[in-house]
């Protein structure tokens, strides 16, 4: 069985020459999975009977239908789909004024191994296909109200940098949705060689997730620091031009008496300085599982207000979601526990 979703155009049409269709047939294909985000052969009305026929015996678009969803008060939905062979993965859809915003997933647990993410904790169960990253787009009820895509839940983008760069495509080109790139944003722990491939051949927005200034407490929370060094990263970083639409921002979660000190945000100034950025302060949601705490309000504030006084960008971002654990991971730990009973 062939999966068409994350196939271009150029793959559909080489596809349907090949079933002996016409090559048009790749362009309503397109049309009906990437703009209609419609799954089911049988309604692509505009294909003859033959063809529909042929495609339910030869392929599959890869659309499937979600496990769970839990709505928070805020209007935040977490949806969980599942991943055949792999487990599950979960999807955070946040509403906010005229910006509806989904964070997908792109793999089954992470090899990172961040010590403060349950999903980091939960080991590596495999990567997800590019149709299985669209599928979260795609299957949503809000799908079609979308304003942005942000690469954050479960898994690092950048190992498993061949299906981003497809999902990519799709998101962006004429044939697919024709999103400007500028409303999507990858995160990464700071891979520096495909984080230098996505930077030179994409335009969407880049989030590193730093945490912390200092080498040795970085790899403290994140292994990944020992491989690939922040340093290194912001020195790749330093190498583009980020003074146009293209933005750079440094994700940093607020863990009371670990990173939240002046000294902290001196570093952090000192790092980053130069460079057109800003960095997000998250609240960290306290976790099971996980020994950290947030820092209280007045050191966020103390922290943000240092930043900005020394010339970097600094926002808090909004918590949303807590009351149904929007923080990545959690849901399909539950499920996988769920399972395992
Ligand atoms: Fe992986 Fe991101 Fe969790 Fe780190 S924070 S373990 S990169 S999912």
């Amino acid at each position: 069985m062939t999966t068409l979703l994350g196939l271009s155009l150029a793959e559909l049409q080489a596809f349907c020459l090949e079933q002996g269709f016409q090559k048009f047939t790749a362009k309503q294909l397109c049309d009906w999975m990437y703009q209609k985000r419609i799954g089911d052969f049988d309604a692509m009305t505009n294909l003859s009977l033959k063809i529909r026929a042929r495609l339910n015996d030869i392929a599959q678009t890869g659309f499937t239908t979600l496990a769970d969803c839990q709505t928070s008060t805020d209007g935040t939905k977490k949806y969980l789909f599942p991943i055949e062979g792999k487990g599950h993965v979960e999807s955070v859809y946040i509403p906010d004024g005229d910006r509806a915003t989904l964070c997908v997933s792109c793999q089954c647990g992470c090899k990172m191994g961040c010590r403060f993410c349950v999903t980091g904790q939960q080991g590596f169960h495999g990567s997800l296909t590019a149709a299985e990253i669209l599928n979260q787009i795609f299957s949503i009820p809000e799908s079609q109200e979308l304003t942005n895509i942000v690469f954050m839940g479960m898994g690092e983008p950048m190992d498993n940098y061949d299906a981003i760069r497809r999902t990519l495509d799709v998101l962006t080109a004429d044939w697919g949705l024709a999103w400007s790139p500028h409303r999507i944003t990858v995160s990464t722990v700071g891979i520096t060689p495909m984080l230098q491939r996505l930077i030179e051949e994409t335009q969407v927005d880049v989030a590193v997730s730093l945490h912390n200034p200092f080498p040795d407490q970085r790899q403290a929370l994140m292994p990944m620091e020992k491989a690939y060094p922040i340093k290194e990263t912001i020195a790749l970083l330093r190498r583009y031009n980020w003074r146009g639409q293209r933005r750079i921002s440094f994700e940093y979660t607020m863990f009371g008496g670990l990173n939240d000190s002046t000294r902290h945000a001196a570093e952090l100034v000192r790092l980053l300085k130069g460079l057109p950025c800003r960095v997000n302060l998250i609240r960290f949601h306290a976790s099971p599982g996980t020994p950290y705490r947030t820092s209280d309000q007045q050191t966020i504030n103390t922290f943000r207000d240092y930043l900005n006084a020394h010339g970097i960008t600094c926002t808090l971002r909004a918590s949303r979601g807590e009351d149904i654990m929007a923080a990545c991971g959690l849901l399909a730990g539950k499920k996988k526990q769920e399972q395992n009973l």
